[in-house]
């Protein structure tokens, strides 16, 4: 397992270089520095791997379910044993604190292999037996070669959780991480090598979504995509995989409420909200943006949330005592600090960050923000409509139940929310009322693999996770059969 300077695509069991023998270049965000170099891909690649993915399926999906469980376990147990290398490459690329990756990425990763090489052992299918007159029951096969395309915030987290469940099913994939986090994805593919894992049952081909990404949408051979990645991305996909009725599941973005009654455990909301704003620089779609607190809550809070917002480090991700990192791109950078302008410009206070962040030394080119909050603006403004996708949020206080489910479900996201009460009848009312996928009460981000994971409105279409994936990897054939 080793860092290599130029990435490779894996194609048929091989680490080979693009057909254009063109690449592109990987930044470090911390430094914001070139550090290695990856394919710039195209159709024919992704053709390439299509075909790979094509000889391995008739195997694959017949070898039968213990031999894929062994593998993908085996998979599983060397990213484990390279956690170290792994975070490492995951704290490089996307300019998160080690901390974080070797503590979540990571782990996680392994996780959704295990979840699912165990889960396929048990996955069974209905039957609805007509009393007298006749049994059905359902198959399900394989659907034969799948696409899974991921982003950069959660790169080897997200990576996994689509091509876990694919693989264990029966599937043979053609994966695409993000062209600006390739490095653990090409790590995995040296992880499958070494596993044993047969030629073509993974093919990852790196490159611009635009190009390599929209090649494996638009190849008539792929059967289904795994998308997840932002709202105007999952239009475009749509758009091609729809006419050609490929199987979809879309995982788009968020802007996420996170509600607070004044009768909160105040120390636990506290801190979990530190974490639901600004963990990996708010760069999880799950993040809360938008805090709504009970009015005569909000001043307490306004002025302790502030306070322990300014007290982050922000800086060398190597660091233990790291709290935030770089965000991933320059690009993503400017993007960031124009919605922070935007806000001023609608009327926002920003009461703490509310700029980039200079940090000295070595790391001085680095693409830093300082964590954002900013207050007096209305719920229906651009600011606290439109996904940022950073460390910035937005409070507003709240009076009564009505107002706060108005403000929490008015944007055209409806991926998570979060609710902090002590009365359990207030907060399963709310949760009802929530137009979201996820409601988290008194907490965030704990996660059982077995629920349904997605949003409703734009933030998506489809759920992962248990047996909500194995069922969108698979087809089902009634089969009925006259007594
Ligand atoms: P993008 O939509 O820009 O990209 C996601 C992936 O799609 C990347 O691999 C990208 O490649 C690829 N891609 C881009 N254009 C196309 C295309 N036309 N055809 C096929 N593939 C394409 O998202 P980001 O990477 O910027 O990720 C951030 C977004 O992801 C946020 O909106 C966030 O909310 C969302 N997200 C949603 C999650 C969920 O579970 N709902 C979880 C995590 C993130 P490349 O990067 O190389 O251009």
């Amino acid at each position: 397992m080793k860092f290599d300077k130029n990435i490779k695509n894996y194609i048929y069991g091989e680490l080979e270089n693009p057909l254009s023998a063109s690449f592109i270049d990987n930044y470090n965000p911390a430094l914001g520095q070139v550090y290695s170099q990856i394919p710039d891909s195209d159709e024919r690649d992704v053709h390439r791997a299509v075909k790979a993915a094509q000889r391995a399926f008739p195997t694959w999906s017949t070898i039968g379910v213990e031999k894929r469980f062994r593998i993908l376990m085996r998979v599983a147990d060397i990213i484990e044993q390279n956690l170290e290398t792994f975070a490492l490459a995951e704290s490089m690329d996307t300019g998160k604190p080690l901390s974080l990756a070797r503590k979540v990425d990571i782990p996680r990763a392994h996780a959704n292999l295990r979840f699912f090489a165990t889960s396929i052992m048990h996955f069974s299918a209905e039957s609805h037996n007509m009393e007298k007159e006749a049994i059905n029951f359902t198959l399900r096969s394989p659907l034969g070669v799948v696409g899974c395309i991921s982003p950069w915030n959660l790169p080897l987290y997200l990576f996994t959780w689509k091509i876990a469940p694919a693989l264990a099913a029966g599937n043979t994939v053609v994966a695409k991480p993000s062209e600006m986090t390739p490095m653990t994805a090409y790590l995995l593919a040296q992880a499958c090598i070494e596993a044993g894992l047969p030629p073509g049952v993974l093919n990852i081909v790196n490159g611009f979504g635009h190009k390599a990404g929209q090649a494996i949408v638009e190849h008539d051979d792929v059967k289904a995509i795994s998308f997840t990645g932002g709202t105007k991305t999952g239009r475009t996909i749509a758009s091609i995989a729809a006419p050609k009725f490929k199987k979809l599941s879309l995982e788009l973005g968020g802007k996420n409420p996170n509600i607070i009654y004044a009768d909160c455990d105040f120390e636990k909301m506290m801190k979990t909200t530190l974490r639901s704003s600004f963990a990996n620089q708010g760069q999880i779609c799950l993040c809360g943006s938008r805090i709504f607190v009970e009015r005569h809550l909000y001043p307490i809070f306004k002025e302790e949330f502030v306070k322990r917002v300014q007290k982050l480090k922000i800086g060398d991700p190597n660091s233990p005592k790291t709290d935030q990192g770089a965000v991933v791109s320059k690009a993503h950078m400017e993007k960031v600090l124009g919605y922070i302008e935007l806000a001023k410009k609608e009327g926002g206070r920003i009461l703490c960050g509310g700029e980039q962040k200079k940090v000295k030394g070595k790391f001085e080119n680095g693409y830093f923000i300082k964590p954002t909050v900013i207050e007096g603006l209305a719920h229906d403004c651009r600011t606290n409509q439109e996904e940022i996708f950073g460390p910035v949020v937005t409070i507003m206080p709240f009076s009564t139940d009505k107002e706060v489910i108005k403000y929490a479900n008015s944007t055209e996201f409806g991926l998570s929310a979060t609710v902090w009460t002590q009365d359990i009848t207030k907060a399963h009312s709310i949760a009802e009322q929530l137009e979201a996928g996820i409601v988290w009460v008194n907490t965030w981000m704990t996660r059982d693999l077995r629920t349904p994971f997605g949003g409703t409105k734009n933030s998506g279409v489809g759920r992962e996770g248990g047996l909500e994936a194995l069922r969108f990897f698979t087809e089902a054939k009634n089969v009925c059969i006259q007594f």
